[in-house]
């Protein structure tokens, strides 16, 4: 090695790396070093969905930065603010990579999508805000503060105000797992398609730029955000769904 190199970050190291795990795993891959171990996943979705559902440790891998090919799109970027560090995108460049244990994140990240979609509950019509508010009462407040599920819990209603589909926060056991995720994923476990314009999804505290970017891109029009409780966190700010005028507190009636 020569000296001149800035010793901090390892750039050809990480090209290197880069380029080996899309020649195994294909040209999108998105991969992380943690030690001797490279996570692997076909998405950065997946990989930060994965790594932090496949539990120990997960704080300490995704400090590292995820490596792409290619430019991840805003719900990823959303996805990695709430859920890791950052995302590096690096140009391919052959090189020698040290013995490694590969390990997929994808399975991981499949079975995170299961167990969430397993957690929300179908309704026949129940009030919505009691649905929020029996949602938000099972989360689970035991063991450290950071392993809780918060208190927050997601209803979709339907175009004539019924709700449908109920959610509550999963982030105790995975991070990036908060209820309106849990939602979607139930939503498109059961082969719904995109929720239709005109519906309403109650929620009880801001949705963060993660969820906000998700259901964007999960409605085909219009979707009426209502909040019960106002986050006043970083995340919960300059948000897609804030953007686009869908939400709105739940004190505006309605
Ligand atoms: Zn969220």
């Amino acid at each position: 090695m020569t000296s001149s190199r800035p010793p901090a970050r390892d750039a050809p190291a990480e090209a290197a790396l880069l380029h080996l795990a899309a020649r195994l795993h294909g040209p999108r891959v998105a991969v992380l070093r943690d030690g001797d171990t490279a996570w692997w996943a076909p998405s950065v979705e997946a990989l930060v969905l994965g790594v932090r559902e496949a539990g120990a440790g997960a704080d300490r891998a995704l400090r590292a930065p995820i490596l792409v090919g290619v430019e991840p799109g805003p719900s990823a970027r959303a996805l990695v603010q709430v859920g890791a560090k950052r995302v590096r995108v690096v140009g391919a460049v052959a090189g020698p990579v040290s013995a490694l244990t590969w390990r997929a994140a994808g399975p991981w990240a499949g079975a995170a999508r299961r167990r969430a979609a397993a957690s929300a509950q179908w309704l026949s019509g129940e009030d919505p805000w009691e649905a929020v508010g029996r949602l938000e009462a099972a989360a689970r407040r035991t063991g450290p503060r950071w392993r809780q599920d918060l208190p927050v819990a997601a209803v979709l209603v339907d175009g004539e105000g019924r709700a449908v589909l109920g959610a509550r926060n999963l982030g105790g056991s995975n991070r990036v797992l908060h209820a309106e995720r849990v939602l979607l994923e139930a939503w498109r476990a059961a082969g719904r398609g995109p929720i239709p314009a005109g519906w309403r999804l109650c929620v009880g505290l801001t949705p963060c730029r993660m969820c906000a970017a998700a259901l964007v891109d999960a409605a085909t029009g219009p979707l009426d955000v209502v909040v019960a409780r106002e986050d006043p966190g970083r995340l919960a700010r300059h948000t897609a769904l804030q953007a686009s005028g869908w939400e709105r507190p739940r004190s505006s009636s309605g």
